[in-house]
């Protein structure tokens, strides 16, 4: 049985059973004969079903939030404000999709030559917890936008969440198959990879799902899109507005109680504005409000299951048996993790070497920025950086030095769906959002006539 728990009170909130083969045989097909009419609808009838989408998605953002609350532990207006982002991605495929896509002249010998995007048809999207329906809704209204059909198998323990994500897309009136969800473990899911009429993949989590999943689609010849870890670094420099950079520091690392791929995780900070932006920063740390997150103002809420609380617990463990420094927080209780500080960092310690998916900052002081630069490339992963100065011109400059698939200036790194979204490194490869995510699941068709 799939369960969702609620990890604040550790209660079986419901249980499902999984789909039979003949279940998941029955949803593929149901996928490509969805596909297959689903293809030849226009783009002003896909537009407007996205917004009813969004619609749905706004007039639903309470109940759903609140699932998500009890399913993830999520503070509840973190919850409702996904919702509302989810209703934004919607809409801006809705009005842009189409422009995204039309054909793209391109003079060459021909008389005529030009690109055509046509969709590849069923794809499917493996998806995690931690964002229950960004997630989702990230790539399926681009995908969907350009005519393709999406099956999901998402996190076990959002199953709940799954099943509404689907029933929007009911509600909304889409066609029957054209976004379904599949209540199944990950040990289907190569299976599925191999039908021939799954066209694609994306998959959204850790390394070692990442790589099982991308491995399988490239035995079978199909495309897949990753997107893994991340252990972003947040870079002070002297001359930052400090009070601004604590300000954002704070969100940057634990809002969604610190599980996000893109989240601050490691604080390097220039040393002589170390302390003072330490000592904000911790009185800001003091002031986290942790709680149910079915309450408004919780803004620490649970970790989303309590293996994930002790796993963050063991990295801490270890750290400070090499000699890190707690400096606030630093217990656990259930699925709860109390927001950390740690300093006297070394990078064999694996709150800096790993990624530490809650809320736990490490803090590294550097002397120049060739250090900083150098400490913030010294990671496996490539999502982001953020680093705060007020010389632009030459944060600018430093910009084709870091390693990242992106580089926030005075701002934390974050997603938007007008700025492709998506790493280097073991964070995974391929891009979402923007018109690079729409582009991603579409057969860039060359038309030649003389
Ligand atoms: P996983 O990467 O295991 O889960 C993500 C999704 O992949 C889930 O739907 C999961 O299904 C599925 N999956 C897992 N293994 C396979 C596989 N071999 N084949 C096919 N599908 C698979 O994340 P965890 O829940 O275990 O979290 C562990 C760590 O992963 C976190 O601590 C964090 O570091 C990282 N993570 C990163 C995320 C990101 O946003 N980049 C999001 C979530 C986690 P099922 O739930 O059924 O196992």
């Amino acid at each position: 049985m799939i369960q969702s728990i609620n990890p604040y009170n550790n209660q079986l909130i419901k249980e499902f059973e999984e789909l039979s083969e003949a279940d998941i045989a029955a949803k593929i097909a149901l996928a490509q004969d969805a596909f297959e009419s689903w293809k030849q609808t226009t783009f002003d009838e896909r537009s407007g079903l996205l917004h009813s989408l969004a619609d749905v998605l706004i007039e639903q953002k309470e109940a759903y939030g609140k699932i998500m609350a009890l399913e993830v532990g999520k503070p509840i207006k973190q919850a409702i404000a996904e919702i509302e982002k989810c209703a934004w991605v919607c809409n801006y495929y809705a009005e842009n999709g189409a422009d995204f896509l039309r054909d793209e002249l391109i003079s060459t010998d021909a008389d005529r030559s030009y690109v055509k995007h046509e969709p590849l048809g069923v794809l499917l999207a493996v998806m995690p917890w931690n964002y229950p329906f960004w997630q989702v809704f990230r790539f399926a209204a681009p995908a969907i936008m350009a005519g393709n059909v999406g099956l999901l198998k998402h996190a076990s323990n959002v199953m709940i969440s799954a099943g509404n994500i689907e029933a929007c897309f009911t509600e909304a009136g889409f066609p029957k198959g054209v976004f379904q969800n599949l209540i199944i473990s990950s040990n289907s899911v190569a299976a599925i990879i191999e039908d021939e009429r799954i066209k694609a993949v994306t998959l959204t989590g850790s390394k070692p799902a990442g790589s099982a999943v991308a491995s399988k689609a490239a035995k079978e010849i199909k495309k897949s899109v990753l997107e893994l870890g991340g252990s972003n670094a947040f870079i002070v420099l002297h001359d930052a507005d400090i009070d601004k950079a604590v300000e954002t520091g704070i969100n940057a690392r634990y809002q969604n109680t610190g599980q996000s791929c893109i989240a601050a995780k490691r604080f390097l900070l220039q040393k002589d504005i170390a302390e003072e932006f330490l000592n904000k920063f911790l009185k800001k740390v003091e002031t986290l409000k942790s709680g149910n997150p079915l309450d408004e103002d919780t803004y620490i809420g649970t970790l989303a299951r309590e293996d994930l609380a002790i796993e963050l617990e063991k990295q801490l463990k270890a750290s400070v048996d090499k000699g890190a420094k707690v400096l606030i927080g630093g217990k656990r209780c259930g699925a709860y993790f109390e927001p950390t500080v740690v300093t006297d960092v070394k990078e064999d310690m694996p709150v800096l070497s790993e990624e530490t998916f809650g809320p736990l900052v490490a803090v590294v002081t550097f002397d120049t920025i060739e250090e900083a630069v150098e400490l913030s490339n010294n990671s496996k992963f490539g999502l982001g950086v953020t680093l705060f100065t007020s010389d632009i011109t030459n944060a600018e400059a430093l910009v084709h030095r870091f390693d990242e698939g992106a580089v926030f200036i005075n701002e934390l790194v974050k997603s938007d769906p007008r700025l492709p979204f998506g790493g280097v490194k073991t964070s995974g490869f391929g891009r979402e959002l923007s018109h690079h995510g729409i582009k991603e699941f579409v057969n860039v068709k060359t038309v030649f006539i003389n």
